[in-house]
């Protein structure tokens, strides 16, 4: 998904559980963070690899159990990888889902598109019609909690 749906989600998720809100988005923002200056510098071949990859969720528990700070950014990194592997798997390319498993597993034909070239790739795809549903149900909550605070004063 695009990086700004995963903060969006992150701080709604984080709002909903009552976690920390930018513990949860940090969490949210480091697959893609680590992962694509990676790749668009040539370490690796792949867009979701290190950063994106469910092996490190012993390391991600370890982050958890330091307390709730730990716990928002574990989540939010869960969160990531959920929602990677879901618009991937919407998009109709479930075997690029198998990046979770990177090193180990590798997706046989992983697009390998730049952040740039990979929005107009994106444009009008299933995935994409899922995150313009996420942000106006999230635009429309909030103005609806915004009418009703100010007409309360
Ligand atoms: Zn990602």
């Amino acid at each position: 998904m695009l990086f700004a749906t995963h903060l969006l989600a992150a701080a709604v998720l984080a709002r909903v559980r009552r976690l920390p809100v930018f513990a949860v988005v940090l969490g949210a923002a480091l697959p893609d963070l680590i992962d694509k200056p990676l790749a668009t510098s040539g370490v690796v071949e792949m867009f979701h690899t290190v950063g994106h990859t469910a092996l490190l969720f012993p390391l991600a528990l370890a982050v958890a159990l330091t307390g709730r700070h730990g716990v928002a950014i574990a989540v939010g990194w869960a969160l990531h990888l959920f929602m990677d592997a879901l618009h991937i798997v919407i998009n109709g390319r479930p075997t690029d889902a198998l990046f979770l498993f990177w090193p180990l597993v590798v997706p046989p034909t992983p697009l390998a598109i730049p952040p740039g070239e990979f929005f107009w790739y994106y444009l009008w795809s299933p995935s994409f019609f899922l995150e313009v549903a996420i942000w106006t149900v999230v635009g429309v909550t909030t103005a609806k909690h915004l009418h009703a605070t100010w007409a309360d004063h």
